[in-house]
């Protein structure tokens, strides 16, 4: 599996591996980390090379942004999005222009470090517009006067802000991906779906906590309408006569809502734990 060696994808693709239990063998300027408990080994890359690696077979899976796998056009297929690094690609002008709609590119440069998939939107378009690519600080060439916009990354649009530049043209968003080889052997693709199955199961347990309470057996019915739960409440009697311990899973959104329904409807001593993984 290729991975980001430095930069804003690996923090969250290492955390990736650590939701899968998958431990690995990190040794100092180390450019391979094979795993100890799984059938993985980690390639360090610059980002903009796993697409390809991937696509030639250099390695079978790779953690990628869209942005870069939509750029260099290889063949690898997306085999899950992973909801981090999420971030779009915009056209910037500076503040003060009086921005039209597309055909005011007609004509103008613009900086970018993404260059295919700026061609493919000016097409659409149908805007003529000079490219101008440069790697690092797009941000800064209308400032200078190397160009009269741009086509970057944006996530927050701080940087624009600092820049004198407005967001004027979204062309696409982007979040990191785990991207496939299309021609994985049977037994690289059963590896490849354990791995996906594991970082679901701590997906589906994200935002949802495992609650415990405990009950006047006549008031179940109605406490148990309250939590859906995973299929229905466990319900286990207390050693104090007529009273029960009930045990369900609920969503963290309408938590403090749902407490106080609890409450109306009887409960009493709450317990409201994590919840690490949940597999179906
Ligand atoms: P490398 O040295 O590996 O080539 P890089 O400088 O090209 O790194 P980074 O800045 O680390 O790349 O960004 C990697 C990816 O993270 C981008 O391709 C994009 O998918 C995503 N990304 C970039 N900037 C942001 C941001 N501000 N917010 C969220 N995600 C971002
Ligand atoms: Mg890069």
């Amino acid at each position: 599996m290729a991975i980001q060696a430095k930069g804003r994808l690996n923090e969250g693709s290492m955390k990736l591996m650590e939701e899968a239990g998958i431990d690995l063998i990190i040794g100092r300027r180390n450019l391979v980390s094979p795993a100890k408990n799984f059938p993985l080994e980690i390639l360090y890359l610059r980002d903009d090379d796993i697409p390809q690696t991937v696509a030639y077979g250099a390695a079978d899976v790779g953690i990628v942004g869209e942005n870069e796998v939509l750029e260099r056009k290889e063949q690898v297929n997306i085999a899950k999005r992973l909801g981090f690094s999420k971030c779009r690609l915009s056209l910037a002008v500076p503040q003060q222009t009086d921005y039209s709609g597309p055909a005011w590119f007609n004509g103008k440069k613009i900086a970018t470090s993404y260059p295919s998939i700026l061609n493919d939107w000016l097409q659409k378009h149908q805007v003529q517009a000079e490219i101008h690519v440069i790697n690092g600080s797009v941000e800064i060439s209308p400032g200078i006067g190397l160009a009269d916009a741009i086509f970057d990354i944006v996530s927050s649009g701080s940087t624009l802000v600092s820049n004198r530049l407005k967001e004027v043209e979204v062309a696409v968003t982007s979040e990191a991906v785990l991207v496939a080889n299309p021609t994985l052997s049977p037994a690289k693709q059963a590896i490849l779906d354990e791995f996906i199955f594991r970082l679901e199961s701590v997906q589906r347990a994200e935002g949802k906590k495992y609650i415990l309470l405990n009950a006047p057996n006549e008031k179940i019915g109605e406490i148990s309408s309250i939590l859906p739960g995973m299929k229905s409440p466990t319900v286990m009697p207390l050693a104090t006569e007529g009273w029960s311990s009930v045990h369900s899973v609920i969503a963290e959104d309408d938590f403090w809502e749902n407490i106080g329904k609890l409450k109306r409807a009887g409960a009493e001593g709450i317990l409201v734990i994590p919840i690490e993984k949940m597999i179906f």
